[in-house]
């Protein structure tokens, strides 16, 4: 989501003169685009800061993104380094913002409060630093989740209309042919435009990506709202990657009512079922937050229960932080002591680590064919691009580049794999 967003700023700046510079040693003005679903985002920013302030001293320093929506004036004037704060709804504000520091203005914090951060009308452009392959469905989430920090910087959910996103589509295969196109919104299941349903979206972008020789997939989907039509949609078109990413957040139900999570651990069954009931090689990843309020031994068990039960392909297992403004935050008591975080944290993980190994071991010694270039990666993110994308790429390459044959072999050693072309 950052990521799109930081190529409607490259947008809006490069239309107002500015030039993108790839070393921010050399920029004028370093717009930092931060997230604020966990503290670690936040302490990552602001070492990023100083970082950047030592280095290049003179550079006029501006922090956007959804952390931005947090911070307050008294925040702003205690950090040396940050010269100015743009909320998510304001950057057609920056070439006016960057105009008052280049004139001597500073500590200011630009805010509209309203939600208009669609920017529908811009086209992104290309951010070289990190370039992007992510097209934006939506934006903002009614959920409400106690722990959760997005509705309130990201606010109510609004969706983009077909012709912006099949434009933005567009504009990826101008830059690029192939790759992987990644749809995304904070509730993208429950996407929805005129008579526009996420699953007829879904169908739409893969057809078009088809032309250009792309696979697609989306995240992130919510229990509450996934839908038979969506993996329907999967299921009738190739190019779309064989997995969904459905969080659980833990197994039991007294922790996921606390949650507002508006799902018991059966019902959440109840929908794994039903996905694998129509797509049986679909691969389930999932989230499990351990740690929560109130969260017991035995809360925590059921959670390691539910997801021996479930088998996910991969799991992201993290510890709960409290964020400021939440529902927890103004209710609960964040009583898990950190030793126990801890404890928790490293047993789910070994678990995952297992599950992940156990998924893996189904396909060891069979002939697999993976994407040119990431196929002998062996750390942890080139993995994680193999694991996912094997399926599709076992269809697609034989479609699309059918004179690139890579085999390769998934071996027990360490969960890597190992490949010859
Ligand atoms: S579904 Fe819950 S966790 Fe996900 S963005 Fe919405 S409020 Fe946050």
């Amino acid at each position: 989501m950052n990521a799109c967003d930081s190529e409607i700023i490259c947008s809006i700046l490069q239309n107002a003169g500015y030039t993108m510079v790839l070393n921010p040693d050399n920029a004028c003005m370093v717009i930092l685009n931060c997230c604020s679903v966990r503290e670690d985002g936040h302490t990552a920013a602001i070492y990023r800061a100083q970082e950047i302030k030592r280095r290049n001293p003179s550079a006029k320093l501006v922090l956007c993104g959804c952390y931005a929506k947090l911070l307050k004036k008294d925040f702003l004037e205690h950090q040396d380094e940050l010269d100015a704060i743009i909320a998510p709804e304001s950057y057609r504000s920056l070439p006016y913002a960057l105009e008052r520091l280049k004139n001597g203005e500073s500590k200011f914090i630009v805010e509209s409060g309203a939600d208009d951060d669609l920017y529908s009308e811009i086209r992104p452009a290309t951010n070289f630093a990190t370039p992007n392959r992510a097209v934006v469905l939506g934006k903002g989430c009614n959920q409400l989740c106690s722990y959760c920090i997005e509705p309130f910087t990201r606010g109510n959910e609004r969706y983009v209309s077909p012709a912006t996103i099949m434009s933005n589509l567009e504009t990826l295969f101008e830059r690029e042919q192939g790759g992987i196109v990644s749809l995304v919104g904070h509730m993208i299941d429950r996407y929805h435009y005129g008579d526009m349903s996420f699953a007829k979206m879904l169908d739409m972008v893969a057809k078009e990506s088809l032309r250009h020789g792309a696979w697609v997939k989306y995240l992130s989907s919510h229990p509450v709202a996934y839908s038979e039509d969506v993996v329907k949609a999967v299921c009738n078109n190739e190019n779309i990657m064989r997995v969904v990413h459905l969080p659980v957040q833990s197994g039991s139900n007294d922790v996921l009512k606390r949650m507002r999570r508006g799902y018991t651990a059966e019902e959440y069954l109840r929908v794994i079922d039903s996905v694998r009931a129509l797509c049986p090689n679909m691969n389930i990843v999932t989230d499990i937050m351990v740690g929560f309020c109130g969260e017991t031994d035995a809360d925590f068990r059921k959670s390691i229960e539910l997801i021996e039960k479930v088998c996910p392909g991969d799991i992201n297992v993290y510890a709960f932080s409290m964020r400021s403004n939440t529902h927890a935050y103004k209710t609960m008591t964040d009583d898990v002591p950190e030793c126990v975080k801890k404890e928790r944290l490293a047993e789910a993980r070994c678990i995952a680590s297992d599950l992940k190994r156990k998924y893996l071991s189904a396909s060891i010694g069979k002939r697999q064919f993976y994407m040119p270039g990431k196929v002998c990666g062996q750390n942890s993110q080139e993995f994680t691009d193999l694991f996912n994308r094997t399926y599709i790429l076992s269809v697609a390459q034989r479609r699309y580049q059918p004179n690139v044959q890579i085999e390769g072999f998934i071996t027990q050693d360490n969960n890597l794999i190992s490949c010859a072309e």
